[in-house]
């Protein structure tokens, strides 16, 4: 099928051609001959990089009526950026059309500006839900004569709570000829909805719902929940060209994560809730100029994001939802590219990534964590064949030929090669350099969990203990329970929240009302401290920090060497490295 043989406008067609679009994708297949019509309700249920931009707006653009200068169609689509991305590319569709004017309008941005262009007399209006009716409230924008009406990511629209505002903006368009509803899912909410506002709508599913994109190449890596940065360090470091987004379950996560690889020397940001629109703006200008090579998000926060070229998505976690897997993974793998969803998953989540690979119809890979030699070794050859391939036709370097032949003079090229690997590797060498196998293979885990049983909560204490104590055996002696009168306390609070000792000790003192005296010794790491405590004064302390916040995060506090209840495990995956 070609795109003249589905009846678009020529110019329309002329427009796709330059764009490099070939053939129709399944969903501009069905969905165009359909659109054209201008009067038949229709559901889409195809998730994004399925080309369904162009499935709703090519007909949009044919139907459109260039020489009434109203609104006579909106789309209305989730976020900022999704709005304009799809005004961007209706743009480029209408290039040899004239008399067309598209706008976006959306939150974050001058409303006065939109409500100008507004006035300009504009047939299409792209627009997220909340601005919209921001501007139907002020008078600004008049819904009387809209024809067509899109709902785009319908289901995220829903998810992030749209729901009365676009039952109202279907309520407010009287003379509205068709509805055109794109949805990645069909939860009962959009059937709800499709039902009160649409009629007989044809329903065209593109591929299997859910079903993963044939250019993504899912693999997982299975490690311990302790190990999970620290194995995606190795992932980055073994990819040395990616561009990526990382997805984590929240706010907090990402944003620690993000700090704690800024200072370890990665080119990172994290995008997430709490930024205001400048900030997000600044770091998505960044990441869509390659300036920034990895991005970590939270669902919310990187929702409707297209941008072209992501080789990897990767799941610090694992999300709880197949829909949300989806919606993580189909930011790779776009316009017939190749891309690769990672997955950490730790042997507990197995369990949920089966069900994601089920429902998910796709083949996923496991591969093994990378060891330190392997990273070293791909940094290596990824650094040669850079230096070989280094274009030095447009220098004037000839200049200095001379001058670098009398310095190097001594030098065999062997050692030049030898000291040029070594500036760029010491720092690779040096920090893999006795590096632990971070797998988790079939073998350990039927020693860790007899019967397939999860492994228990004090077996995985008594490994973490051991993990903490490692290779500082005179403060395990000191602090073995019961050994003296001390008890020692975990608080997942460190050097990273601005502490240093004296401050730390301070605000303690101060929080728990306890005198300096019954202090011991106090160990301070970047995300988290062991205070030692007289016995009679550790539950005082605890009952007085636990639960308290701290410049907006839950404090974790409690007694390190009996088991306690909170949060030990959670803050494992945050432990420093060693020699940090
Ligand atoms: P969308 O699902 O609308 O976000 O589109 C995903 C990407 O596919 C966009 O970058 C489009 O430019 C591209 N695209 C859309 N239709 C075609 C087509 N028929 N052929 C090639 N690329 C396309």
């Amino acid at each position: 099928m070609t795109f003249e043989g589905l009846g678009i406008d020529a110019r329309l067609i002329q427009a796709t051609d330059e764009l490099g679009y070939v053939n129709p994708t399944a969903i501009q297949e069905q969905a165009i001959p359909i659109l054209l019509s201008g009067t038949q309700d229709f559901i889409g249920l195809a998730q994004t990089g399925t080309g369904k931009t162009a499935a709703f707006g090519l007909p949009l653009l044919h139907i459109i009526d260039a020489a009434a200068k109203y609104p006579q169609a909106l789309v209305v689509c989730p976020t900022r950026e999704l709005c304009m991305q799809i005004v961007k590319e209706i743009e480029l569709f209408k290039k040899y059309m004239t008399g067309i004017s598209v706008v976006a309008v959306y939150g974050g941005a001058s409303i006065g500006l939109q409500i100008r262009d507004l006035k300009r007399g504009v047939q299409i209006v792209v627009a997220t839900p909340g601005r919209l009716i921001d501007l139907i409230e002020r008078k600004a924008i008049n819904l009387e004569q809209i024809k067509y009406v899109v709902l785009d990511e319908a289901d995220e629209m829903l998810n992030m709570g749209f729901q009365d505002d676009i039952e109202f903006i279907l309520k407010n368009t009287p003379v509205r000829e068709s509805t055109w509803l794109f949805s990645a899912t069909m939860p009962t909410e959009i059937r709800k909805v499709s039902k009160k506002y649409m009629k007989d709508p044809k329903e065209v599913t593109v591929g299997k719902v859910n079903t993963a994109n044939k250019n993504i190449d899912h693999q997982y890596y299975v490690t311990t929940a302790q190990h999970r940065y620290e194995t995606l360090k190795r992932i980055i470091d073994f990819n040395p060209g990616i561009y990526g987004i990382i997805f984590t379950r929240t706010k907090l996560d990402a944003q620690e994560i993000s700090e704690r690889l800024t200072r370890e020397g990665y080119d990172i940001d994290a995008l997430h809730g709490d930024l205001t629109q400048g900030q997000r703006d600044k770091v998505m200008g960044q990441f869509r100029d390659k300036t920034l090579q990895l991005l970590i998000a939270t669902d919310v926060a990187a929702r409707g994001i297209d941008v072209q070229g992501i080789t990897h998505v990767i799941n610090f976690e694992l999300p709880d939802d197949v829909e949300i897997y989806t919606h993580r993974s189909g930011r790779t793998g776009r316009a017939g590219m190749q891309g690769i969803c990672i997955s950490i998953v730790h042997a507990k989540e197995m369990y949920k990534f089966k069900q994601i690979e089920r429902i998910n119809n796709s083949q996923f890979h496991k591969m093994d964590i990378p060891s330190g030699k392997d990273v070293c070794r791909k940094q290596f050859f990824s650094f040669m064949d850079k230096l070989l391939s280094t274009d030095i036709s447009h220098g004037d370097y000839e200049t200095y030929v001379p001058m670098l032949a009398e310095k190097f003079a001594d030098v065999s090229k062997e050692d030049v090669l030898k000291r040029v690997a070594a500036m760029e590797f010491d720092r690779f060498l040096k920090y893999y350099e006795n590096s632990q196998d971070l797998n988790v293979r079939e073998r350990d885990r039927s020693v860790r969990e007899p019967r397939g049983q999860e492994m228990g909560r004090g077996r995985e204490r008594e490994r973490e203990m051991q993990g903490i104590d490692g290779g500082r055996g005179d403060a395990r002696n000191k602090y073995a329970r019961g050994g003296s009168g001390y008890s020692r306390l975990f608080v997942n609070l460190g050097t990273k929240d601005g502490f240093f000792k004296a401050s730390f000790l301070q605000f303690v003192l101060d929080m728990s009302d306890l005198k300096k005296e019954v202090l011991g010794k106090i160990d301070m790491k970047d995300m988290n401290s062991w205070i030692e405590i007289e016995k009679g004064s550790a539950q005082q302390m605890i009952r007085a920090l636990d639960g308290k916040k701290y410049k907006g995060r839950s404090i974790r506090m409690n007694d390190a060497d009996s088991g306690g209840p909170a949060g030990f495990s959670g803050d494992r995956s945050r432990r420093p490295r060693r020699g940090e």
